[in-house]
């Protein structure tokens, strides 16, 4: 077969191409994951779906209380969004740290999502915000939860057929993102971490999600340690029992990246790190946009 690249000038035909080549489609649209693997020849012959001209799925907007991102929207476009910067801070300064500007331009949510990476940057906020990702086909469109989407190393709930037009969640200015790489720049997650903390008056976090990646096959929400904050004032003895709690969480592996045992240990410490800043108690904390 080799591969094919067919350009699709609207959402209903990208979703009648997906229906006619089946599970021998692959869509893309940035191509920042696609193109290194087709380079490195790790990509098995296919039929490119490319939505890259799709104005359609380029947005980000509110609606009814919940800010929509269209899955073509760049990273760029994340980054400079005044929308992100003081409702949902956790995804904007994931975006903030990125990979570099050239990257940022074309690498789009969808793809970041799409492509299931554990290290996935996008993740942990959308995961924290407990965020949803709507999945459209040819026949009707599905809501699907962003903790159900993520099902393995590179893996998704999406079936043949399946596109993911937009994610959405309910914002929160009290969220925070903190990574970890190799080095400052261009590097990929060896643990990236996001929280969403909700305030009551008398300071206790009424409620808090936290979603951490590159620990786990796919990224995952940190419910052991959420378990220990919930209800409580962000003490140091209150998040020092948060630090134990996340190991449980967390099912970390040495890779070419890093070793277990840092990760846990990044892991513990990111997540306290994490959680003051979204509680705007910063430590020293140089991070983007707070
Ligand atoms: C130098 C470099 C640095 C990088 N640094 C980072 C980093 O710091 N953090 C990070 O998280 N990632 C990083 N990446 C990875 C990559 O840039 C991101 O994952 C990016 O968001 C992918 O988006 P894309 O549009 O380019 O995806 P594509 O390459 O076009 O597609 C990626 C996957 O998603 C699927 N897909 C794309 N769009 C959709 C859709 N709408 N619906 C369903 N499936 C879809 C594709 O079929 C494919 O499987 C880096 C990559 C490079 C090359």
């Amino acid at each position: 077969m080799g591969y094919q690249f067919i350009t699709a000038d609207s959402v209903p035909h990208a979703l009648e191409l997906l229906e006619r080549y089946g599970r021998d489609a692959r869509v893309i649209c940035g191509g920042t994951d696609l193109m290194v693997r087709l380079h490195l020849k790790r990509l098995p012959e296919c039929v490119f779906i490319n939505i890259r001209n799709l104005e359609e799925l380029r947005y980000i907007r509110e609606e009814d209380g919940m800010v929509c991102i269209g899955a073509g929207t760049t990273l760029s476009t994340l980054e400079n969004s005044l929308l992100l910067l003081g409702k949902a801070p956790a995804l904007f300064q994931a975006a903030q740290v990125f990979a570099d500007p050239n990257v940022r331009h074309s690498a789009t949510v969808g793809g970041n999502i799409g492509n299931a990476s554990p290290s996935a940057d996008s993740a942990p906020p959308l995961l924290a915000f407990d965020g949803q990702v709507v999945v459209a086909r040819k026949d009707g469109r599905r809501l699907l939860p962003i903790r159900e989407f993520f099902t393995g190393v590179g893996r998704t709930a999406l079936e043949p057929g399946e596109l993911v037009t937009e994610v959405r969640f309910k914002p929160n200015p009290d969220s925070a993102f903190v990574k970890v790489g190799l080095r400052n720049a261009m590097a990929i997650s060896v643990v990236n971490i996001a929280a969403s903390v909700d305030l009551a008056q008398d300071g206790t976090m009424k409620d808090v999600r936290i979603a951490v990646g590159a620990v786990a096959p796919t990224p995952v929400r940190a419910v052991c340690a959420e378990n220990c904050l919930r209800g409580r004032r962000p003490e140091e003895a209150v998040i020092r029992q948060a630090m134990d709690a996340i190991q449980t969480d967390i099912k970390p592996i040495t890779d070419v990246r890093a070793s277990e045992r840092y990760r846990r240990i990044v892991a513990e410490n990111m997540m306290r790190r994490v959680v003051l800043k979204a509680c705007r108690i910063c430590e020293n904390e140089g991070g983007a946009g707070r």
